[in-house]
């Protein structure tokens, strides 16, 4: 017999290749069909006359067979089958081409709902290709995503069959009361009416239930994890050693908030409990600088300290910085990353094993296997968004519990925060340091290039240097402007008799580390390239950047990328160039010229459009939600941030009967994201 959480071969109609099939989308059992949400409806309660279908338009219409006529073969061996249906008041004609089947299945004098475009003819209107259902079906059918082999039917029918399973079982993880409380449907009839609704408004309330489900499971998922790392035992560093002697050895006071931040992490270092830590800071905020002072600390306790970058050019970067604050200070520097070779790779293996190396700076290469380190008790990562939480836990397992912190640039509202690093502690560096210039940030339209152009050109004749960014490496079916062809145009002709240079991701760590060297040695006066500069890149003397296709770029994003200009003590542009002129699009550009704050900036992006793309796996690593998850409103999700911390608080480990289900189903959700 077929069970809810049994294998799907159980199911009637589903053999080992339908099963094999079902695999390739990440469906094994009944209840993950169940899962499967459709990503559209057919909604024929609100069926159109033929007379008032519109053209060139999807239409739903409800129709009565007339007459079939008899097939009629071309020339070319296509086989015509034409239907006559009626509304009651108007005639059409349904058109298949070969496809017996269907026409098979319609029966003379028998209603259908139908989907299609009707077209007008010579005689009279024709609707081509449609899909169609009998009218006992239920009058709301769902689309689904699916695979080859896999028909819309096929699905349809399975899921039919998956839902009877539900009374088999007690899925049900809320309780009346929390239902109640958030104004939320059972789960077995979310389930019924996410798949064949009752009526579109029982749709939408299934859609809060199972996306309420949703974040409900990543809240409690991240809270169960920072428990489980609490309990773990990290060494413990001595508070009376200090570093105010490393840190008046910097080039530059450190901000109130620096300085906070630091205090913050020393203390945490000298628990026995692993730090977990974010550091959240706008670009240019120093964080750096917090955590230079972070890995003195650890090396004067003589332990180990690794900081991990998301790119290469950044991990040098630091390396460069890192080793000129620490080594003065005997503070022992090294750099390991993915494309140095391997006697170079395994030289500074030795160094870390034997523990010379008081501070290791790379990029993904320093967490490999075959990297052992003597005393690794701190590890930074910095711009944390690009790193999973699968890298946080493998990061985890290579020292005895070392004490973690991330940094991040990309300012979160604080709600948000609390539930994308709900397993983190969190410091925040508010102020920038003083003497900074805001960024001037004007949007134009394309009709102002060659003004653009003019100003930039300006700039550089003071002696400044320049960004150009386009959203694309190469030309492609789009009209965007790419790195290579309008990078190599504009260097002919805009910026003729400049030294000009592309950098983008395709080409090699070498080359790319080459061109950053000659940027930052004024030896190169404009970079044209793609985003791969967003992180971390520090010019001090660039002072333009030109955006292309900004609308291309969310807000945070543009936030980003603008903050690799303004570094030094020159007054800084940034010019956004787009032709795009939708309302939104328009908003957003208001919105990044009018404010400097990154973090005023991050909570109109969510004004703007909601919470879900926060969400999106690659921004924060978190398990990927599904898109009825993503488009939930931020009331929704404070509403499941509060009721997980909730029922934590009363059963910080779900261990009551009552939230059985509700573990199980946030184990299962970052199991099968942490184990791929
Ligand atoms: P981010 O937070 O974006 O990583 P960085 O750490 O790269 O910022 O710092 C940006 C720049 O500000 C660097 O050139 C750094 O030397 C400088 N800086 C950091 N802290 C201070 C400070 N307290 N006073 C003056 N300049 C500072
Ligand atoms: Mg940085």
């Amino acid at each position: 017999m077929a069970e809810l959480f049994g294998d799907i071969t159980f199911m009637k109609g589903v053999g080992s290749a339908r099963a094999e099939k079902y695999a390739k989308m990440g469906i094994k059992q009944p209840y993950e069909l169940l899962m499967h949400i459709p990503r559209d409806y057919f909604d024929f309660t609100s069926c159109v006359k033929i007379a008032d279908a519109r053209p060139d338009e999807r239409n739903f219409l409800r129709l009565k067979v007339l007459e079939k006529h008899n097939p009629f073969v071309t020339s070319t061996s296509l086989v015509i089958y034409k239907v006559v249906v009626t509304d009651g008041e108007d005639i059409a004609t349904v058109v298949f081409f070969n496809a017996v089947y269907s026409y098979r299945m319609l029966v003379v004098g028998k209603e259908y709902y139908f989907v299609g475009k009707v077209t007008p003819s010579m005689n009279g209107p024709e609707i081509k290709s449609p899909v169609f259902v009998n009218v006992n079906e239920n009058a709301i059918q769902p689309v689904y995503r699916l695979t080859k082999g896999i028909t819309v039917e096929t699905m349809r029918n399975n899921v039919r069959q998956a839902l009877t399973l539900l009374p088999q079982q007690n899925i049900e993880s809320l309780t009346e009361q929390v239902r109640e409380k958030y104004e939320l449907a059972p789960l077995a009839w979310s389930l019924q009416n996410i798949h064949f609704p009752e009526s579109m408004s029982a749709q939408r309330e299934a859609q809060k239930r199972l996306a309420f489900d949703e974040l409900l499971d990543l809240c409690i998922g991240m809270s169960l994890m920072r428990s489980n790392t609490v309990r773990e035992n990290a060494f413990a560093m001595d508070g009376e050693i200090s570093v105010n002697e490393f840190i008046g050895t910097l080039p530059f006071r450190l901000t109130d908030d620096q300085s906070s931040a630091v205090r913050d992490i020393i203390s945490d270092l000298c628990k026995n409990v692993p730090m977990n830590r974010l550091l959240q800071g706008d670009v240019g905020s120093g964080k750096t600088a917090v955590a230079v002072v972070a890995c003195c600390f650890t090396a004067l306790n003589h332990r180990q300290s690794a900081l991990m970058a998301p790119t290469e050019i950044l991990a040098i970067q630091h390396y460069k910085t890192f080793s000129e604050l620490l080594e003065p200070f005997g503070v022992r520097v090294c750099l390991l990353t993915g494309s140095m070779t391997a006697k170079k790779k395994s030289n500074i293996r030795e160094l870390i094993a034997s523990g010379e190396a008081d501070v290791i700076v790379g990029t993904h290469a320093i967490i490999q296997k075959d990297v052992k380190y003597k005393s690794l008790s701190l590890v930074i990562t910095d711009e944390q968004h690009r790193f999973g939480v699968q890298q946080r836990t493998e990061l985890a397992e290579k020292g005895n519990s070392p004490h973690r912190l991330v940094m991040s640039a990309t300012p979160i509202p604080r709600t948000l925060a609390l539930i994308i690093y709900g397993d983190l502690d969190i410091s925040v560096i508010k102020q920038m340091p003083a003497g900074r210039k805001p960024i001037k940030t004007y949007a134009v339209t394309g009709r102002l290039r060659q003004r653009a152009f003019g100003f930039v050109r300006k700039l550089l004749d003071e002696g400044r240097q320049a960004y150009i960014v386009c959203p694309k490496i190469e030309d492609g079916e789009n009209e965007l402007f790419s790195v290579k062809s309008y990078g190599k145009e504009i260097a002919q002709r805009e910026l003729r008799g400049y030294s000009v240079a592309l950098l983008h991701g395709k080409m090699s760590p070498n080359e790319k580390e080459e061109t950053m060297k000659q940027f930052r040695d004024g030896e190169i006066q404009v970079l044209i390239c793609t985003t791969v500069v967003e992180v971390g890149v520090d010019v001090p003397n660039a002072a333009v950047m030109v955006i292309e296709n900004a609308e291309r770029f969310g807000l945070s994003q543009l936030h980003q990328l603008r903050g690799r200009i303004g570094r030094g003590q020159y007054e800084s542009h940034c010019i956004l160039i787009t032709d795009n002129p939708t309302e939104e699009c328009i908003r957003r550009m208001k919105v990044i010229s009018a404010n400097s704050d990154g973090f005023v900036i991050s909570e109109e992006d969510l004004k703007l459009r909601g919470p879900g793309d926060f969400f999106g796996n690659a921004q924060h690593g978190l398990p990927p939600l599904s898109a009825t998850a993503r488009g939930c409103s931020m009331e929704l999700m404070n509403s499941a941030k509060e009721c997980a911390a909730e029922i934590l608080s009363a059963d910080p480990n779900l261990e009551m009967p009552e939230n059985g289900v509700l573990r199980q189903n946030a184990v299962r959700m970052f199991d099968k994201y942490i184990t791929g």
